[in-house]
């Protein structure tokens, strides 16, 4: 029998473009209330990301640390330590809830299938530590295993309440199934398909450099009210004293 080349066509455009945006087309959230999904293998065997934020730092979106994502030297997580020892020291509860907030925060992604979503593909799910701790429960608990196997892994059904008191956290729980499923069957998807389109996590993310990092930090401090009178010390190239510098300020003002 002869190869049916439209549905090979079909096949590779599926490939090429359904299943291979990035960026926040990529990106699903929770509903409230229940859901069910399950979270793919990745290709270098672990599917839980764990990834290092700065939040705050004026308008920016969260920023990647570059010392607990990369091992590189951090301008944030150095001006944080320093507030914090300062408040400490000091008593002064303002600079260590501004310390507080400027410090790294996990947050962790992984690849899912949203049941009943099959059609829109592999999208990529954001949890805290929480989830993150209890899916790992999950995987080391032999009655589950490997939830994420294609073929023996398990659904997972994924409760999430959002609270009407203003400041709380939402809430997400997380039960698998009672009985583990194939990820997909025919009807759904070409399972082969799917796993291989699942999106390198860390390209989602725009990589800094300690320079870059320091410039976007700088920027933050400088619009700061309380440092609007930055001295010319903080034109200087060397890092150490800009850092140094704009504490001071921020810690005078
Ligand atoms: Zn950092």
């Amino acid at each position: 029998m002869a190869i049916n080349l439209d549905a090979m066509r079909a096949k590779l455009e599926q490939s090429k473009n359904g299943f291979k945006k990035k960026g926040d087309s990529t990106k699903w959230r929770p509903q409230q209330g229940d859901q069910t999904i399950r979270i793919l293998p990745t290709a270098d065997g672990d599917p839980f990301k764990e990834y290092f934020f700065h939040y705050n730092v004026g308008k920016n979106p969260g920023l990647l640390c570059p010392k607990k994502n990369h091992g590189g030297s951090c301008p944030i997580c150095d001006f944080a330590s320093k507030l914090w020892r300062e408040g400490v020291d000091n008593n002064d509860e303002v600079a260590k809830k501004e310390a507080k907030n400027l410090f790294a925060r996990n947050r962790y992604y992984s690849p899912v299938l949203v049941r009943g979503n099959e059609a829109d593909g592999v999208k990529i799910w954001a949890y805290g530590k929480t989830a993150y701790e209890s899916l790992l429960g999950y995987v080391l608990d032999p009655d589950y295993g490997d939830i994420t196997h294609p073929e023996t892994g398990t659904d997972i059904v994924l409760t999430y309440t959002v609270p009407n008191t203003p400041g709380s956290f939402p809430k997400t729980q997380l039960k698998p199934r009672r009985r583990p499923s194939v990820l997909c069957d025919d009807a759904v998807a070409n399972c082969d398909d799917l796993v291989s389109s699942v999106p390198e996590i860390d390209t989602l993310f725009q990589r800094r450099t300690t320079t870059e990092v320091q410039a976007l930090l700088d920027d933050y401090l400088s619009s700061d009210a309380n440092s609007e009178s930055r001295s010319s010390e903080t034109a200087k190239y060397n890092t150490e004293s800009k850092v140094d510098a704009a504490f001071q300020k921020f810690m005078n003002g």
